[in-house]
């Protein structure tokens, strides 16, 4: 039986410079073992999180996948889907997803699920204000604790949504910067459930952390800024090397990485290709 297992933490709508600027010793321990790139959202896709999530889990461009706005509608994600949906139906992993704060990623809502068919579900909205969000990452949060602790999970994808909604509501000030300290201690929760995995010792965890764009300082996004489309991954795990450069990645890594990382050959068409080779 493989020991490659991979937790990808989706951070939605995080600046990068605030990220810099912030203290997250949690998600600076993912980065100290492995690296911290920028990513620059490609001309054409619209610094918006349902294309970029999608460009980011289906390893697919927009001329792919067709995700072009927050509403999925006219998706081609039978074609392109999710990596979790892949590992399940064609490979008979375990797969995992966490969703508090933003329904379409987990639910039929806006024409979703953008992923359609993951092992287990962990799904919880109470709106999409920015308390409703903080209160949807906690309670999900708190249950993925329990599942990565204990659970034969090969892939799981947490997603935390308290940063972009903060965006909007408040702009990119002192509550933006609690957001985003809020979530390093949520991603510090998540680490320390794996940690603390009975054969944690003989298992290869990867770990990816990525936010899907950026945000203007007064909140919102959706333009052409470089605020706006700047996005960026932090990876650490099996084949990725401390402290190495690796320049700007593209979000159609985050899959083909995710693949890597697991030892599988997917059948589908993929535009991304892996951080780094996975022995
Ligand atoms: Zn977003």
């Amino acid at each position: 039986m493989s020991t490659s297992r991979v937790l990808v933490i989706g951070i939605d709508g995080t600046r990068l410079d605030f990220l810099d600027a912030e203290p997250t010793p949690n998600i600076d321990r993912v980065i100290g073992e492995g690296f911290l790139a920028p990513v620059w959202i490609e001309d054409g896709t619209p610094t918006v999180s349902g294309p970029c999530w999608a460009t980011a889990v289906t390893g697919t461009t927009i001329d792919r996948h067709h995700i072009t706005g927050n509403d999925f509608a006219g998706h081609r994600l039978a074609e392109h889907p999710d990596f979790l949906t892949v590992l399940t139906r064609d490979f008979g992993l375990h797969t995992y997803l966490a969703v508090g704060a933003w329904p379409p990623l987990a639910t039929t809502a806006d024409h979703g699920p953008m992923f359609a068919a993951p092992s287990r579900l962990s799904f919880a909205t109470f709106g999409q204000s920015a308390p409703g969000c903080d209160r949807g990452d906690e309670a999900v949060t708190g249950d993925a604790v329990r599942v990565l602790a204990a659970e034969d999970v090969s892939a799981a994808f947490v997603y935390l949504g308290v940063n972009d909604a903060t965006g909007h509501d408040q702009g990119c000030g002192d509550l933006y910067r609690a957001a985003i300290r809020r979530t390093d201690e949520r991603v510090g929760r998540l680490l320390a459930a794996v940690a603390s995995r009975p054969d944690r010792a003989a298992e290869n965890w990867t770990f990816i952390l990525v936010t899907d764009h950026g945000q203007v300082s007064a909140g919102g996004h959706g333009g052409d800024s470089e605020a706006e489309r700047t996005a960026w991954i932090a990876a650490c795990g099996p084949g990725i090397e401390g402290g190495a450069e690796y320049g700007r990645l593209r979000h159609v890594d985050v899959a083909a990485h995710v693949y890597a990382a697991l030892g599988v050959e997917p059948g589908i068409v993929l535009d991304g290709k892996a951080f780094a080779s996975v022995v």
